[in-house]
């Protein structure tokens, strides 16, 4: 009401009177002030979202440019090897600028194909995002994918937001990725007893109907680090682990991540035995 009175008085003090027909805020001016804050506010996230995926777009192509020239370095005849080096060297660090805004960007994995031969040189940065299975290699089998299923119990057609892994009781979970234990919930329904990682790069991870937990609240945990056992709880009809990925806040298929380390880290062993070439 200060600003109005103060309006008040500045009307008066210049001379201007107020004209009958003006009223003051009522309920309609208020409903009008509300209908522009609301579509400014449209606006804004509109134009937001349309300048990041820009952003997104822009940054994709910068990406697989030096991935392309990169592999076009790795092929090179020359023979001046320094000057192949020192290009490669050049094209690396320009990749290195890039590589966390890229990373918090992309809204899943189809996009790491534009790091394919960078990782190979940085392949300590996969044990920054999930890049691994959650469980003992072979000892699993993958029961339920992500997508659009028939719910087991409900029977009624739903997304399923991460996939299903089926082992045997008390075998070991681990996790996908470096990061903190963002939660632990003990939960009848739904998944159960489960936990949930925050990893670098918006990514997070959740590993559902757990039998025990093995880590606390708050902690930090290495990629491949134990954190619990598989079981039943929840909504699960046998023991198995449901198993999540979130980027930025949303579930993206996990299939994807599966092979990424095994893949870099294979390549790796081939090239030290054939070249040495790959650091
Ligand atoms: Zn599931």
């Amino acid at each position: 009401m200060i600003f109005f009175e103060s309006t008040i008085f500045w009307r008066k003090k210049v001379g201007v009177t107020k004209p009958k027909s003006a009223k003051t805020f009522g309920k309609k001016e208020f409903a009008y002030f509300l209908f522009l804050i609301i579509m400014s506010l449209f606006y804004i996230i509109w134009y937001g979202f349309g300048i990041s995926t820009q952003r997104l777009e822009d940054t994709t192509v910068t990406m697989d440019l030096y991935e392309e020239r990169l592999k076009i370095n790795l092929g090179s005849t020359l023979t001046d090897s320094h000057l192949v080096e020192r290009e490669r060297n050049q094209l690396l660090m320009a990749i290195e600028e890039r590589i966390v805004t890229f990373l918090y960007q992309i809204p899943d994995f189809s996009y790491i194909g534009s790091l394919e031969t960078y990782l190979k040189y940085r392949p300590q940065l996969l044990e920054q995002f999930p890049s691994a299975v959650p469980l003992e290699k072979g000892n699993y089998s993958v029961t339920s994918n992500y997508g659009i299923r028939i719910h087991p119990i409900s029977e009624k057609k739903k997304k399923h937001y991460g996939i299903d892994l089926a082992t045997a009781s008390g075998k070991y979970v681990y996790a996908s990725a470096s990061g903190t234990i963002k939660d632990i919930l003990y939960s009848k329904k739904g998944y159960g007893t489960h936990i949930i990682i925050k990893h670098r790069f918006g990514f997070e991870t959740l590993y559902g109907h757990l039998n025990k937990v093995l880590v606390r609240k708050g902690q930090k945990v290495k990629q491949h680090e134990i954190i619990g056992t598989v079981g039943s709880t929840g909504s699960s009809t046998g023991n198995h682990l449901h198993y999540e990925i979130l980027k930025n806040m949303l579930q993206i298929d996990p299939k994807l991540s599966f092979n990424l380390k095994k893949n870099i880290y294979t390549h790796l062993i081939e090239s030290n035995t054939t070249d040495n070439g790959v650091e």
